[in-house]
């Protein structure tokens, strides 16, 4: 461990550069970098990143290249324009154990603009909260990862370990953003993802499928209904046995370590719809979107094949329906962060010495990015960051002191994980 001293100073300097993060973020907050268009974000973060002095590489994703990996989620999309940004910091000799700091920059649309109290783009600081679409999810995190070298660095400190920062896309639909840096050869003894999670570890979480599902029916004119079929109608019924089989996989949750306590895992969103040409034709289409979650150890493929089949076999009275599901988006699988590794119970320390309490780790009934990690580099993916609110929700924020803790807390972990060097 570093000494006492030694992790003064760095406290210290993550206090001295608050200001500038805090500047910094509000600044990547007002590039609304939405997905496809989170170019003008990267090239910001990209320029932080060079004039840091690091290693730059900036690359288009390539959906035929991914699509070869089986955590591949398929895309419905261009990926023209569409890349990732890594830094990478080198230090003389390496002789510490390296890291990778992850995070995502892009960022859920903001929905009718008239529910936000003030433009989401604007990143205002209002009674300790940063505002904005992204302002959690997870920019501050992106950010914090960056002012948490920093400061090592400011502390007359250099890291011994190699070090990657990574701003990845597609986190928040397919995840082939952090699967891409990985397929280009990233690897590290450690991750870092400063999600949103309430300064907390996530000890488990959710495996994510997104598809769509279209329904078709007959076409007839409103005074001859019955002898039509409703695609709408009918969507209804696929719609309720989907539910069915959401509660059928809740109800299996004392199964699955780690999410026995949980209410309500398992959460099926039905996040579009669609159909119908005209009030008064029988709905000849219908058309929703799925987003379904499955336990960890739970296949993607099995879980697919339920859901085919549930579908396969409906009716509206002697009707059979016709309702075909695409994927489109997330066909990833879950994961547990086991307890007990190195990079974990650094954590513990570090976070212990600046919250001054216990780490605590908890089951998200959500995706992440710590899952490429996990399941396809064997790395422990520690996915641990500030206190916010709402979240894809109207006037997302975070927490300033949050950020400024988790911040301290992320580079005494750089400090201490990667070893220190006293700058000559
Ligand atoms: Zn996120």
């Amino acid at each position: 461990m570093i000494t006492e001293e030694q992790s003064r100073r760095i406290l210290d300097a993550v206090d001295a550069a608050f200001d500038s993060q805090l500047a910094f973020t509000q600044e990547l907050v007002r590039h609304p970098s939405l997905r496809t268009h989170e170019g003008s974000a990267q090239d910001l973060l990209h320029a932080a990143m060079a004039q840091r002095g690091l290693e730059m590489d900036r690359w288009e994703l390539d959906p035929g290249e991914l699509s070869a990996h089986q955590g591949f989620g398929p895309v419905t999309v261009s990926y023209e324009g569409v890349t990732n940004v890594v830094g990478t910091y080198r230090p003389a000799a390496e002789e510490g154990r390296s890291l990778i700091l992850n995070g995502h920059v892009d960022v859920v649309p903001e929905g009718p603009y008239d529910a936000w109290s003030r433009s989401p783009w604007d990143a205002p600081i209002i009674d300790g909260w940063l505002y904005g679409r992204g302002a959690g999810d997870m920019k501050a995190g992106l950010t914090a990862n960056l002012f948490a070298f920093d400061a090592v660095r400011t502390a007359g400190l250099e890291p011994a370990g190699r070090i990657h920062f990574q701003s990845v896309v597609e986190e928040e639909c397919t995840g082939n953003g952090s699967l891409a840096a990985l397929l280009r050869g990233y690897r590290a003894d450690a991750v870092i993802i400063p999600e949103p999670e309430e300064d907390m570890l996530v000890r488990a979480n959710v495996g994510v499928l997104w598809f769509k599902v279209r329904v078709t029916g007959n076409p007839t004119h409103p005074r001859e209904m019955g002898s039509g079929f409703n695609a709408i109608d009918a969507a209804y019924t696929a719609m309720t046995a989907l539910r069915e089989i959401e509660e059928k996989w809740n109800a299996d949750r004392g199964s699955h370590p780690y999410f026995e306590k949980l209410e309500h895992p398992i959460n099926f969103n039905f996040g579009g719809i669609s159909g119908g040409d005209w009030p008064s034709s029988v709905p000849a289409w219908c058309e929703f979107d799925v987003r379904a979650a499955i336990y960890p150890g739970i296949s993607a493929d099995s879980a697919w094949a339920e859901l085919e089949e549930c579908l396969a076999g409906l009716s509206r009275g002697p009707e059979p329906i016709h309702a075909v599901p695409t994927r489109t988006g997330f066909y990833s699988e879950g994961y547990v962060l086991e307890p007990g590794s190195d990079a974990e119970n650094l954590l513990e320390q570090t976070h212990r010495r600046v919250f001054d309490g216990d780490l605590a780790s908890f089951t998200t009934p959500g995706y992440l990015d710590g899952r490429v990690f996990a399941l396809y580099a064997d790395t422990p993916a520690l996915v641990y960051g500030p206190v916010s609110e709402a979240i894809h929700g109207f006037d997302e924020r975070v927490s300033v002191e949050s950020v400024r803790r988790i911040t301290k807390s992320i580079a005494l972990f750089i400090a201490n994980w990667c070893g220190v060097k006293e700058r000559s």
